[in-house]
């Protein structure tokens, strides 16, 4: 099946639907059994089922089984939301006194949980996306795994998988990818050498913004036998599904962050038209920042898609079909940006992204508030950006908010000398 034939149909049981063409949403806490011994018997693992929808319910599988199916992988677990993904892969790879290595300039929520666990003896070391020496050079026999995202919000370098799969590789740790905006319509990063893919499906798999979730597909493709990691021992029965088999069974079940059925069946709704939103949005905010670009040459404007960007050669190696949806602009100014925001009509000022509509923030007021000055650099943040996350509206009225909001924040600053 192709990408878009495996959203609408991969993953689902129709004839267990009783042929409804979407899946039932199994609104329950927990399920009843025939007898004592069948209870057991899925209690021991002897038997597939349902007990108890904090580790399992047949709405989440269905969800999860279209991820794993999109992602390439051999199987996921979805959870309450991205950081409770994030907080999952973690918990799961390393012990007290293990270490990460990071890149740098990491979606906020990811960058302060990796600070806050150093205090459960858990330290991270960053170094940038595509430097490969400083990466290698933070990696020692504690490193228990390297992170990164795919593509970087809202710095937007493209990590190269490849490179860093292959430094991953030779020092037999996981490379742990977090897919968010990228999406699985851009990238599998499993079939570049990752080896767990992490997705925000609060963000374009949901598409709407109608519910938080976060979803972790495990590619099968690490040989955890040599992961220097006692804690794996107990698991590694179970083969090639090693790390997928230990969170579900420990950390997943522990924590509690589980998926709600109904987010799930709004997050299988959204799915189905993920590649026909990503190639809108791709395509929005490609013309977008050729329109600031050709019609502002003083805004400078980030893209992947933009042949001046420093990433554009690695977008073009590790991404299919489009550059993402998501870029960024300096407009010269915080007071010029905060001007900008407040004129537009149609455009959200927001802190999410990955929405049907466009949205709008200044990164320096909100998102990286708690960051020192250095951070927000190394993270491509700078008081005058603003981060976009264009939806899938008619790109005209979008260029034309744009316009009329960027020509009144100059007018009102002409005003006030
Ligand atoms: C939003 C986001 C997260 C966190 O996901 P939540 O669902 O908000 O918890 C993680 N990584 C990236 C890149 C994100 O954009």
């Amino acid at each position: 099946m192709n990408f878009n034939t495996a959203l609408l149909h991969a993953g689902e049981d129709r004839k267990e639907a009783k042929g409804a063409t979407l899946p039932p949403v199994y609104q329950t806490s927990a399920f009843q059994h025939q007898s004592a011994e069948e209870l057991a018997a899925i209690f021991a693992r002897k038997k597939p089922g349902y007990n108890y929808t904090r580790t399992g319910n047949p709405t989440v599988t269905i969800f999860e089984n279209k991820i794993t199916k999109i992602e390439k992988g051999l199987a996921s677990v979805a959870t309450a939301s991205g950081m409770a993904a994030i907080a999952n892969v973690i918990f799961t790879l390393t012990n007290s006194g293990d270490e990460i290595v990071a890149s740098n300039g990491l979606y906020g929520g990811t960058y302060y949980f990796f600070k806050d666990i150093a205090s459960l003896g858990i330290k991270t070391h960053f170094a940038s996306v595509n430097d490969y020496d400083g990466i290698e050079q933070q990696i020692n026999e504690k490193t228990r795994l390297i992170y990164v995202e795919s593509i970087a919000n809202p710095g937007l370098e493209v990590a190269d998988i490849e490179e860093l799969a292959q430094i991953a590789r030779k020092h037999q740790i996981p490379l742990v990818v977090d897919n968010t905006i990228a999406t699985p319509y851009l990238l599998n990063p499993l079939e570049h050498g990752a080896n767990i893919v992490i997705n925000s499906s609060s963000k374009y798999i949901n598409g709407s913004g109608s519910a938080i979730s976060g979803v972790i597909t495990d590619g099968g493709n690490f040989d955890w036998k040599q992961f220097k990691n006692s804690s794996f021992d107990d698991y590694l029965i179970f083969g090639k599904l090693a790390f997928i088999a230990k969170l579900r069974n420990s950390f997943a079940r522990d924590m509690g962050a589980c998926l709600a059925p109904q987010n799930a069946f709004l997050n299988i709704l959204g799915l189905e038209t993920l590649g026909l939103r990503m190639q809108k949005a791709c395509s929005n905010a490609l013309k977008l920042a050729e329109w600031f670009k050709e019609n502002h040459p003083e805004v400078v404007v980030n893209y992947p898609g933009l042949s001046d960007c420093p990433c554009h050669e690695t977008a073009d190696k590790i991404l299919n079909k489009g550059y993402g949806a998501i870029l960024t602009i300096r407009v010269g100014s915080w007071q010029r940006a905060f001007a900008l925001m407040n004129n537009l009509k149609l455009v959200f000022i927001i802190s999410n992204i990955g929405d049907t509509k466009t949205l709008i923030i200044h990164p320096a007021s909100t998102i990286a508030l708690h960051n020192t000055q250095q951070e927000r650099e190394q993270s491509g943040i700078y008081d005058d950006l603003l981060r976009i996350s264009v939806g899938i509206e008619d790109v005209e009225d979008l260029i034309e908010d744009f316009k009329q909001a960027y020509e009144k924040a100059i007018e009102a600053e002409s005003q006030t000398k």
